[in-house]
């Protein structure tokens, strides 16, 4: 439990579960975390409840995550909200971002009886559950669900609606009791080589990859999940597909599972490949090595001089990074109902941090009313 950003109230949960009470334990998950279904799918379990389980030290761990995607799957479709308190009773929130900050955080404001508007620069929910995850790891029926879930309750959602474009955080301040700004970091950070432009970026990749025509070889260059959706969304439209990382596979910072499962499915990994330049028809690299500092200090990566040598690929996709809008977060600066939530707040994390921190801005925004 401790080892879960949210808390997953485990030990109850299980026990709901032995005695075959699924939709009490399901509604339990869901109040503490209602992206329950799609949180036990797509977490980094070494990292939260798996490595934490307290059987790890002489036995197997157990694999809770596969209890829970049971038990909140089929919670999923049977979940009403109803106004459960009065602590926001009266209250306009609006929130831009249909993420998993943003709907968790509309959720339990309108059980918490706030009149809530939801506002989104996509046609539909879901964020990067819809427009990033590919729906090989993912089923987007969970985002159909969350839809129907706040549809239902009338929670009104405006989609195609643009912060900094077609609303401004000063008419929302002005117009609404609070506001939260849930909108993710979706600004791609860059190679910064000369002939980038001949690179695609991955998010809008992910986001339509039917739109490009990526050739019979691609190169992929990053090592975090971003960069794993890419891959593996390109092995599958039939492309030779490499990674190409900086650094060893141990320095990844895509949940290891995925990187398992992008070599179950084919990609091949080049490791301490630093690209300096994109030309026409592929990329120039250069070797990286790990150098120990004399001090015994952290290692470091480094590149390698006079190692340049030419990969052919026909698309070269960049997924090194992403960072909120940082026009958008000096705008959100200076008004005291103004508050943010997950990747917006955090930079990029992960879908449960998102939850939890969309958990800490309704806290914030109660303190702050
Ligand atoms: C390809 C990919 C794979 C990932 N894989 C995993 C994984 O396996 N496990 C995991 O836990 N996490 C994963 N993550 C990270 C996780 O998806 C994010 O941490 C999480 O979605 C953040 O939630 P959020 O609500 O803060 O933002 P988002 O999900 O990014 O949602 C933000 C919403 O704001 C909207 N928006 C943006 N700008 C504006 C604007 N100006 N006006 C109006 N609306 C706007 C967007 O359209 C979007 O709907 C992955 C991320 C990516 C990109």
């Amino acid at each position: 439990m401790m080892g879960c950003p949210v808390h997953t109230p485990i030990p109850e949960c299980m026990l709901l579960y032995r005695q075959g009470r699924l939709d009490e334990a399901g509604e339990l998950l869901f109040r503490n975390n209602p992206m329950t279904a799609v949180t036990s799918q797509v977490c980094d379990w070494e990292k939260f409840c798996y490595g934490h389980c307290v059987l790890n030290v002489k036995q197997m761990p157990v694999k809770w995550y596969e209890i829970e995607q049971e038990i909140s799957g089929q919670y999923l479709e049977k979940v009403q909200l109803e106004r459960r308190s009065q602590e926001f009773s009266g209250k306009r929130i609006a929130i831009v971002g249909a993420g998993p900050a943003g709907i968790s955080a509309a959720m339990w404001l309108y059980e918490a009886g706030a009149e809530v508007v939801l506002y989104d620069a996509n046609p539909r929910m879901g964020g990067v559950l819809r427009y990033g995850i590919p729906a090989f790891r993912l089923d987007k029926k969970h985002c159909d669900a969350f839809e129907k879930i706040l549809a239902d309750a009338g929670v009104e959602f405006h989609g195609g609606v643009q912060l900094g474009k077609d609303i401004t955080v000063k008419e929302l301040s002005a117009s609404n009791d609070a506001v939260l700004l849930a909108i993710g970091a979706e600004e791609p950070a860059t190679l910064n080589i000369p002939g980038e432009e001949k690179s695609v970026q991955a998010l809008p990749f992910l986001k339509d990859p039917a739109a490009y025509k990526l050739g019979k070889k691609v190169i992929v260059i990053g090592g975090g999940n971003v960069a794993m959706d890419a891959c593996r969304t390109a092995v599958r439209q039939g492309a030779e597909t490499w990674v190409y990382y900086r650094k060893t596979f141990e320095n990844m910072p895509a949940n290891p599972m995925e990187v398992e499962e992008a070599k179950a499915d084919g990609v091949q990994f080049k490791v301490f490949q630093a690209p300096v330049e994109v030309k026409e028809g592929g990329v120039v690299f250069r070797d990286c090595e790990n150098v120990v500092p004399e001090d015994g200090g952290r290692v470091i990566t480094r590149i390698i001089e006079g190692t340049d040598h030419f990969v052919e690929c026909d698309t070269l996709l960049v997924a090194i990074s992403e960072k909120p809008d940082p026009k958008l977060q000096e705008a959100a600066q200076g008004f005291k109902n103004v508050f943010s939530a997950g990747d917006f707040l955090t930079g990029p994390a992960t879908v449960v941090e998102a939850v939890a921190s969309a958990k800490a801005a309704i806290n914030e925004m109660m303190n702050n009313l």
